[in-house]
C-alpha cells in the first residue's frame, strides 16, 4: 500500500511542511479522542466540522462573564453582549467582503437563510406561471423551500442538468434562464460531489436576463475565499457549524436595496421600531430580519471561528485541502471495486464513493469500528442519487486538520470492509 510519503512529490511535501497541520490539530480538543479504542479519524466535515478552542472559549466566556440580552438593556452586561454580537457581524461582513454590515443577517443556518428568502423575496417576486431555477446537485434545503413556494404560487421549478463528472451543463443552464425565471438558487460547492460551480459566470448569465441569484455557500465558505461583491450575487447563505463555529447560527447576506424592500420574515421583538394595535413600523436592517432573541452566544462563537479561519488563511486552507483531496482521490479511487462519485475538474475536499456489491451503510459501520467517521446515505440530495443511479454513497469530507495518515487509515478501512462484506 502506498503512503503519503510515497505519493507526494517534493513540491507537495514542502507545502505540507509549511502547513502546520499537527500544530493546528492541537487547537481542536475533540480530535485527540479515541473511538471504539482507535484514534479518531474525523472525515465527516461536510456534515459538521469540529470546533477550535478559540470558539469553545469565546462561547464559554460569554456565558461566564457577559451573558445578557442584546440591543435592549442599558446595563453594562447588555452593552458588552451587544458589542460582541455586533462585532461578530462586522467580522462576517469582512469575511464575505460585503459592502455593509447591515447586509449580514444572523439566522439559524443555511436552511433558514434559504427559507427566509423563499418566503419573503420569493413570495413577492414569484407568481403564477413563473419559474425558479435550481441545479441537479442541490441539497434538499435548496430544493424544498422552492417547491413549497412554487406550489403555493402555481409556479414551476426548473432544474439545470449536470454531466457524468458532476459538472453543470452550462449551455443548458443558460437555456433554462427564461423570461419567466424570477430567481436562480444555486449551490456554490456540492456537498456530495465536491463540485465547485462556476458561480461568477452563472451569476453573470442570470444577470444578463435580469434574474437575481441566491448562492448556497454551506460547503464553500469553509473552504474557499468568498467575495460577495465580486460574485455580485443577490443573496449568499452559509452555516456557522460547517465553518468551525457553533451549531444553530448561520448567515444570510443580501444586497441592502433588496433586503430593504423585502417584507419581514418573522414578527416579534427587536424587528420593530414601533408597534400599535393598528400598525407596526419595522426596524431598519439588519434587525428587521432578526425577530426575537437571537443565538447570541452562537454569533459570538461564529465571530471567533471567522478569526480562527482568517488566522490560517483561506488560500492556505484551499491549497492544503487540495493536496489532501488529490491524495485521497488517488488512494481511495485506486482500490479495486471503488467508484468515486463526482469527478469535476474544479473540486473541493469531498470524496463520495460506492463499492461494488456492498451497501454504503455497511461500509460506514465497518469504518466506524475503525474509529473513522464518514457519512453514508443520500446526503440530503436524493435527486442527485437518482441522477447517478445509486441508492446511497459513502462520503469522506475533508477539513484543514485532516492528514494523509487519516486518508491511509480510511483506505485500510475500506479494504477491511471489502474483505468482510465483499
Ligand atoms: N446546503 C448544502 C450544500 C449543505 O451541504 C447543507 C448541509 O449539509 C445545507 C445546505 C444545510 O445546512 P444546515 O443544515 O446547516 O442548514
Amino acid at each position: 500500500m502506498s503512503t503519503a510519503r510515497d505519493v507526494l512529490n517534493g513540491v507537495d511535501r514542502e507545502r505540507s511542511i509549511r502547513f502546520p497541520v499537527e500544530k493546528i490539530r492541537q487547537d481542536f480538543p475533540l480530535l485527540a479522542n479515541a473511538v471504539h479504542g482507535k484514534p479518531l479519524a474525523y472525515l465527516d466535515n461536510a456534515a459538521t466540522s469540529q470546533k477550535p478552542l478559540a470558539v469553545i472559549e469565546a462561547e464559554e466566556l460569554f456565558y461566564r462573564r457577559d451573558c445578557s440580552n442584546i440591543h435592549r438593556g442599558v446595563h453594562e452586561l447588555s452593552e458588552r453582549a451587544t458589542r460582541w454580537y455586533e462585532d461578530a457581524r462586522t467580522k462576517v461582513q469582512q469575511f464575505l467582503n460585503a459592502r455593509e454590515s447591515r447586509e449580514i443577517i444572523f439566522v439559524r443556518g443555511t436552511t433558514e437563510a434559504i427559507n427566509l428568502v423563499a418566503s419573503t423575496f420569493g413570495r413577492k417576486q414569484v407568481g403564477a406561471g413563473d419559474e425558479v431555477l435550481i441545479t441537479a446537485m442541490e441539497h434538499h434545503s435548496n430544493i424544498v423551500p422552492w417547491q413549497i413556494l412554487c406550489e403555493e404560487k402555481g409556479a414551476r421549478l426548473r432544474v439545470a442538468p449536470i454531466n457524468d463528472r458532476g459538472e453543470i451543463v452550462f449551455e443548458e443552464y443558460e437555456r433554462l434562464l427564461s423570461p419567466r425565471t424570477r430567481l436562480a438558487a444555486l449551490v456554490h460547492v456540492s456537498n456530495v460531489l465536491g463540485t465547485i460551480n462556476p458561480v461568477r459566470e452563472m451569476v453573470e448569465a442570470a444577470h444578463r436576463r435580469n434574474v437575481p441569484v441566491l448562492l448556497d455557500g454551506a460547503q464553500a465558505a469553509p473552504h474557499l475565499k468568498v467575495d460577495v461583491q465580486a460574485l455580485d450575487c443577490e443573496f449568499y447563505a452559509f452555516s456557522g457549524h460547517k465553518l468551525y463555529g457553533p451549531t444553530g447560527v448561520g448567515v444570510l447576506y443580501g444586497k441592502a436595496g433588496l433586503l430593504d424592500a423585502m417584507p419581514p420574515y418573522q414578527g416579534g421583538g427587536d424587528m420593530i421600531r414601533s408597534v400599535t394595535f393598528e400598525k407596526t413600523i419595522y426596524n431598519t436592517l439588519p434587525y428587521k430580519f432578526e425577530a426575537g432573541t437571537p443565538n447570541i452566544a452562537g454569533a459570538i462563537g461564529l465571530g471567533a471561528a471567522v478569526d480562527y479561519v482568517n488566522g490560517i488563511g483561506l488560500d492556505n486552507i484551499a491549497a492544503y485541502e487540495g493536496e489532501l483531496l488529490a491524495y485521497g482521490t488517488r488512494v481511495v479511487g485506486g482500490i479495486s471495486g471503488v467508484r468515486i462519485i463526482g469527478t469535476a475538474r474544479e473540486k473541493a475536499g469531498v470524496i463520495s464513493f460506492v463499492i461494488e456489491g456492498i451497501h454504503p451503510h455497511d461500509v460506514g459501520t465497518v469504518l466506524d469500528q475503525e474509529g473513522i467517521a464518514v457519512r453514508t446515505g443520500h446526503h440530503c440530495a436524493q435527486p442527485l442519487m437518482e441522477r447517478f443511479k445509486i441508492p446511497a454513497a459513502t462520503r469522506a469530507s475533508l477539513a484543514f486538520y485532516n492528514t494523509t495518515r487519516e486518508i491511509d487509515v480510511l483506505a485500510a478501512g475500506i479494504r477491511k470492509a471489502k474483505e468482510l462484506l465483499g
